[in-house]
């Protein structure tokens, strides 16, 4: 029997679909031509490009195609919409900036990066089901704020934040307003034209593009300043020679992505409701982190006492599942996921979770493998653990892996 593939971190990448290679190939081979370039060859590269750009608008219900400018991806748009907002709002005065504590490092770098340049920033804090208020907006906002940034749907917890009200809010305030929609793409409806959101990052490779290819949405009137200083590629706002090939995989993958969110979410959310049910049934000391309302329809993320989160990945991975944890393993040191962290998780439980999310490539039998698998192996990892028996001799809990 060949031995099973389980693709389990849909959060981190998804594989590039059939229709979005097949649309790039061609401008990888023969279809090769620069876009800024007057002959045909150059000029059907640039029609390749402004399709793309149709395409993007159309998915997100822009107003119109200009409003969508391209990227290298999800951290680039987040880089230009922040620094951007942050550059107009210094002219005028506004030097403070609102986010979240459960924003992706895209943007919680890009803000520290520019507290050390003069900028102040409130991190509001998510409450323990990964939610941030649009109250808690509101109470923020001052007379010099340049930019609010709130995140769609988190990448670690999958909490769905209320970006409609909270751009209503910044609406009514006269804030800028961004959201890194992300993990939200082809998961959430959106309709620019009729929300109050000014500035949406996106990125390809979370729904079945090329890695390396994204887009920031600006509407129409919000200033722009560019980051990437060189040739007059996307009206001025970002030099570079144009990623044809995988803007173009990028306009038909979000095209088909958005074509069926509602069908999807009914058919992961039946998945993760059957793996966070088995999970937590079926292995003692486990936990839900984040919410079960208002949760992303991949997402599964639980915490297993006396387990260290990269060893059980590893663990998973000889058994032919890919997943992840909130441990990242930064220069030598396994730090706990901040975001974790923010939503009231004590180290330990912070460093022993696990994150599954689900895709399009799943399937029921994916399931039921993970599920066959996981307490099996928890049991396995807890019963070499030092760190479970202390906990059962210090708790008193009676060791169930002897
Ligand atoms: C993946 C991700 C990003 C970064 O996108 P890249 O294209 O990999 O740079 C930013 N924000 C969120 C929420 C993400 O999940």
């Amino acid at each position: 029997m060949e031995k099973p593939f389980v693709y389990a971190d849909n959060a981190a990448t998804t594989n590039v679909s059939d229709n979005a290679l097949n649309t790039m190939l061609p401008y990888l081979k023969e279809q090769y031509g620069n876009p800024s370039s007057i002959y045909t060859l150059g000029m059907d590269a640039a029609k390749a490009v402004l399709n793309a750009r149709r395409q993007v608008a159309e998915a997100l219900g822009a107003a119109r195609p200009s409003e969508i400018f391209f990227t290298s991806g999800g951290s680039e748009a987040d880089n230009l919409a922040i620094k951007s907002a942050a550059e107009f709002g210094a002219k005028n005065g506004k030097r403070h900036i609102i986010t979240t504590n459960i924003e992706h490092h895209a943007i919680l770098h890009t803000c520290e990066y520019l507290e050390n340049h003069g900028f102040e920033v409130t991190y509001l804090p998510a409450d323990e089901d990964g939610i941030v208020s649009a109250e808690q907006v509101e109470n923020a906002i001052r007379e010099d704020t340049a930019i609010v940034s709130v995140m769609a749907i988190n990448n670690e917890i999958g909490s769905i934040l209320p970006i409609e009200e909270i751009g209503a809010v910044c609406r009514k305030k006269g804030v800028l307003f961004h959201t890194d929609a992300v993990q939200a793409i082809g998961h959430q409806h959106f309709d620019l034209k009729n929300m109050n959101i000014d500035m949406l990052s996106l990125s390809g490779h979370k729904f079945h593009s090329p890695k390396g290819v994204g887009a920031l949405y600006v509407r129409t009137g919000t200033p722009l300043e560019s980051l990437i200083h060189g040739g007059a590629q996307e009206r001025g706002k970002r030099a570079g020679t144009e990623n044809v090939a995988g803007i173009a995989a990028m306009g038909v993958a979000i095209s088909d992505a958005v074509e069926c969110i509602d069908e999807r979410n009914i058919r992961l959310a039946k998945m993760r409701d059957r793996l966070i049910d088995g999970i937590l049934s079926g292995i003692p000391y486990s936990r839900l982190n984040g919410g079960r309302e208002r949760r992303s329809a991949g997402n599964v993320n639980i915490s297993f006492r006396g387990i260290e989160g990269e060893s059980l990945i590893l663990a998973l991975d000889i058994k032919g599942i890919a997943a992840s944890s909130g441990s990242a393993c930064t220069s030598g040191s396994i730090d706990p996921s901040h975001v974790l962290t923010a939503i009231g998780l004590n180290e330990e439980l912070a460093k022993g979770s696990l994150r599954l999310t689900l895709g399009d490539g799943n399937t029921d039998e994916d399931i039921d493998y993970i599920l066959e698998v996981l307490p099996e192996t928890i049991k396995r990892l807890r019963s070499m653990s030092p760190m479970w028996q202390r906990i059962c001799r210090e708790e008193g809990i009676p060791d169930y892996t002897v």
